[in-house]
């Protein structure tokens, strides 16, 4: 019985006999470390019943402990050099469909339509390449997936301003962002010393649960996002003066703005730092409908 691949040992071995040269142009750091690897499935909440969808599987650290945990596995690999090495990992494991597709382009829908067909409770579950953890992220939040809950390694910094809240320095746009949609919670930092290679940044596992609804409603979800960024644009600006330099042109801007901050009740020399998710739905109905008028 072969040892798990999470080791330092069998992972050196694999590498080793494929001759794998990491690339760093893809966020190649494998796991070695089988405990982290457990603690991140047990915070997916996985049964026998469960799906899991993984991003980027490597060798197969993650894919293992997930295979051993639910009922079917997908995985996107970008890195075709890492398809033999899977089908020889993961061989034990019948029901783990690697799809060698890079997950930005994938058609997500067709692929879960055609591997994971009957399974209802899927959970996203992934060590994220870091140079694109928040498109990802992103692409499974706004093309609506149907998981239940997401559980990501990632930068810690990023984790950080994912789960931020109002008045920290990290909370911002990407805050909100991911917050509409899901309640984000950071449930574990890693050291830098359960990787190979090790990467030059310290990492942290955020678990995103996705809200039946999201959490605010809004009249228009692409202007609330739009005045969310406007907000953020110059952190050091009060939202009056961010939103009258970034906002379209038009008459009385000036007076237009603050007639909508001043329906919303929000102080127009308030920082974008300070303001909750609700306020911001406030104020983006409120200058909708303004800015409408004209
Ligand atoms: N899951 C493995 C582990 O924990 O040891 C590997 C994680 S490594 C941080 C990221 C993996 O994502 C690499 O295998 C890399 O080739 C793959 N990858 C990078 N960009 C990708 C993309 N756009 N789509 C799918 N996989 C990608």
């Amino acid at each position: 019985m072969n040892k798990d691949i999470a080791t330092p040992l069998r992972t050196r071995a694999i590498l080793e006999k494929y001759g794998f040269t990491f690339k760093k142009s893809l966020g190649q750091n494998f796991l070695i470390d089988t405990n982290i690897l457990n603690k991140i499935v047990d915070y997916a909440e996985l049964t026998n019943e469960s799906g899991a969808i993984e991003i980027g599987p490597g060798i197969g650290a993650l894919t293992e402990q997930l295979a051993k945990r639910c009922k079917k596995v997908l995985a996107f690999e970008i890195d075709q050099r890492l398809l033999p090495v899977l089908a020889d990992t993961l061989q034990p494991y019948p029901h783990v469909s690697i799809v060698h597709q890079d997950f930005l382009k994938a058609d997500v829908y067709n692929e879960i339509r055609q591997h994971l067909e009957g399974i209802d409770d899927l959970a996203i579950v992934a060590n994220l390449p870091y140079y694109v953890t928040t498109p990802i992220i992103m692409k499974c939040l706004q093309d609506h997936l149907p998981f239940r809950s997401m559980v990501i390694m990632m930068q810690k910094e990023v984790g950080s301003r994912i789960a931020a809240k109002p008045g920290t320095k990290d909370y911002g746009s990407l805050s909100i962002a991911i917050q509409y949609y899901t309640e984000a919670e950071i449930v574990m930092t890693v050291p830098k010393t359960v990787f190979i290679p090790q990467p030059n940044v310290d990492s942290a596992v955020v678990k995103l649960t996705k809200r039946k609804q999201p959490a605010v409603q809004v009249k228009d979800e692409e202007f609330f996002f739009k005045i969310v960024k406007i907000c953020f644009a110059q952190r050091r600006k009060t939202i009056l003066n961010n939103l009258i330099s970034q906002l379209e042109q038009g008459k009385e801007k000036k007076e237009r703005v603050q007639g909508a901050l001043d329906r919303a009740g929000i102080d127009p020399s308030r920082r974008g730092e300070t303001l909750a998710i609700e306020e911001f739905a406030q104020l983006s109905d409120e200058l909708l409908a303004d800015f409408h008028k004209s």
